[in-house]
């Protein structure tokens, strides 16, 4: 059951349609580093296609009809999108969820510090890397700080082609022979993330401060750009992520190196499946969730009942709330939970299982299941159910490929579908094979991002 490569079968239109895509998922990697930044940028396009907040129709007290495109949004972070479908809500919605949370590095709520003239900020990691991996790169500082007052200040420091980036150093090789003898887990340690910001002190300073002037000038910088002081950092989310563009790979063009593919390439061609929808049958949902790098929890998390609540609003203003109407409305509905899939590396391939892996150019895969150990986390797609999907993508011509996540008791992972399978509606894992998943850059293949969102399209259409 070999599955084609993607890209032998395109025509001319198809693949100038691939590249546009490409180039659009690009641009949205390039303004979304972070969950807040894909959120924001999300609500840009979205609103110039023409959605409206829910919340505000719903405040205005303005009633929904078929045809009808919003969406709501949680704590800045989590966010859902509608468009309304011909048919009742009660019968259900078709349903495209993905996350828009990425593995980086978290500044510390008191981080800053100097030590040989060299100013750091602190930082915790946030979902699971590789620390070898995250030093002697470029970084940028992405997040906001929000002061006492409850002024919220953007920070975006590393991006723009004159800005300065930041850094974590690494052992020179020369003094390396002992660090080269430990764990790939050990060789660079989390607690020593921190991030070079600094070395000039400030000059003229009275006594007490004089031995921390390299970090009393960056307070200086941070106070004269974003007029705060040491103690906001208690209040800031501050994300430290790979500086620079995404960009194409390969001296064929046909991929995609980026940071946080992981799983804004999910996310991204859901919503631009969503964007060409017109006159949905069922209602279309795309649903963006936080937190999935740590289990989904938190109010932004797919765990949290912000996707039942904003339903339930969804179905006040269309008329046809009550809480059977909601629970049958959940049931009925049928989901792709698209999270990245590992891309089979000949490089590593004996951690995969050749005939259920995934293969960068042939197409959206679909997971019957995920997990670990026996399967453990894992939604498992009813037979019924994946023969639906397979069904739709055949009529669509979408290329698509069937795998696990490696060789069984290799390893594993989780993704949010069993979370919105306990709704009782059915939910198949799938979405795009990446190389080096979770590394500061990952790569995909231009031609399955395209394939996604085809897959999407067809989803809403016929699911
Ligand atoms: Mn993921
Ligand atoms: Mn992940």
């Amino acid at each position: 059951m070999e599955r084609r490569n993607a890209w032998l079968t395109y025509t001319e239109a198809e693949e100038k349609e691939l590249e546009q895509t490409a180039l659009l998922y690009r641009h949205f990697l390039d303004a979304g580093k972070t969950e807040r930044e894909c959120v924001s940028r999300i609500i840009e396009e979205a609103e110039a296609a023409g959605y409206v907040s829910l919340e505000k129709k719903a405040a205005a007290g303005e009633q929904l009809k078929a045809g009808d495109k919003v969406y709501s949004v949680g704590m800045k972070k989590i966010i859902a999108l509608y468009h309304i479908g011909q048919e009742p809500l009660e019968n259900g919605m078709n349903i495209l969820g993905a996350h828009i949370d990425s593995p980086r590095l978290d500044v510390k709520q008191n981080p800053l510090y100097e030590d040989a003239d060299l100013a750091y900020l602190d930082t915790h990691y946030y979902g699971g890397v590789k620390k070898y991996q995250w030093v002697a790169l470029p970084l940028a500082l992405h997040g906001v700080i929000v002061k006492k007052d409850g002024t919220v200040v953007d920070v975006n420091i590393g991006e723009a082609e004159e800005d300065p980036v930041v850094y974590i150093t690494d052992l020179l090789i020369h003094l390396a022979g002992r660090q080269l003898e430990k764990k790939a887990s050990e060789v660079v340690e989390g607690e020593n993330l921190d991030i070079l910001i600094g070395s000039r002190p400030l000059a003229d300073l009275p006594d007490e401060k004089k031995k921390e002037a390299v970090k009393e000038n960056i307070l200086r910088i941070l106070n004269e750009k974003y007029g705060v002081e040491e103690e906001d950092f208690l209040s800031a989310e501050l994300e430290v992520v790979p500086a620079g563009k995404a960009r194409e790979c390969g001296l064929d063009r046909s991929m995609i190196a980026a940071y946080g593919q992981d799983d804004r390439v999910c996310a991204y061609t859901s919503f631009l499946a969503m964007l060409e929808m017109e006159n949905p049958r069922r209602t279309s949902c795309c649903l963006l969730t936080d937190k999935e790098e740590i289990g989904s929890v938190g109010a932004t998390g797919m765990q949290s009942r912000f996707f039942e609540n904003s339903v339930a609003e969804l179905m006040e203003c269309c008329g046809c709330y009550s809480e059977l109407t909601l629970r049958r409305a959940l049931r009925n509905s049928r989901m792709l939970s698209s999270d990245v899939s590992a891309g089979f590396d000949p490089a590593f391939a004996e951690c995969f299982e050749k005939k259920n892996a995934a293969f960068l150019g042939r197409g959206i895969v679909l997971n019957k299941f995920t997990g670990a150990r026996g399967k453990s986390g894992s939604n498992d797609a009813n037979a019924e159910y994946v023969a639906c999907v397979r069904k739709i993508f055949d009529s669509h011509q979408v290329a698509f490929q069937t795998a696990e996540l490696g060789k069984v008791d290799v390893g594993g992972g989780g993704t949010i579908a069993f979370i919105a399978a306990l709704y009782g509606m059915e939910v198949i894992d799938s979405g795009v094979a990446v190389l080096s998943m979770h590394a500061p850059w990952e790569v995909t293949s231009k031609a399955d991002v395209y394939e996604a969102k085809k897959a999407y399209k067809a989803f809403l259409l016929d699911a």
